[in-house]
């Protein structure tokens, strides 16, 4: 067991963690083709698709506001946003380049 340059373990950790909210959120981005076939498709049959709508948007808001509430373990900055922007496609931190 060799300890990585000077890499602090425990921020490391904490990096994968915060990287795991961003992950749901792009999982529930690449289900957007499917739930768009599921709406057409109870659209089709006359089904009452307004269920469906809401558990997909309320799905989205908590995946997303779990995102936006990660903060950074180096810097305890939000590890996503810099002033209104929510950096999906970042791993490291906004702020001051941490990653995992
Ligand atoms: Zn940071």
């Amino acid at each position: 067991m060799t300890e990585e340059g000077s890499k602090d373990k425990t921020t490391e950790t904490a990096v994968k963690i915060v990287l795991r909210s961003r992950t749901r959120l792009l999982v529930c981005f690449l289900t957007l083709p499917l739930y768009i076939i599921a709406v057409w498709v109870l659209l089709s049959n006359s089904r009452e698709v307004g269920a469906l709508m809401w558990i997909y948007i309320a799905l989205y808001s908590v995946f997303a506001i779990d995102m936006v509430r990660r903060r950074c373990p180096s810097c305890g900055e939000q590890f996503f946003v810099k002033s209104i922007l929510l950096n999906l496609f970042t791993t490291r931190c906004v702020h001051c380049g941490e990653e995992g």
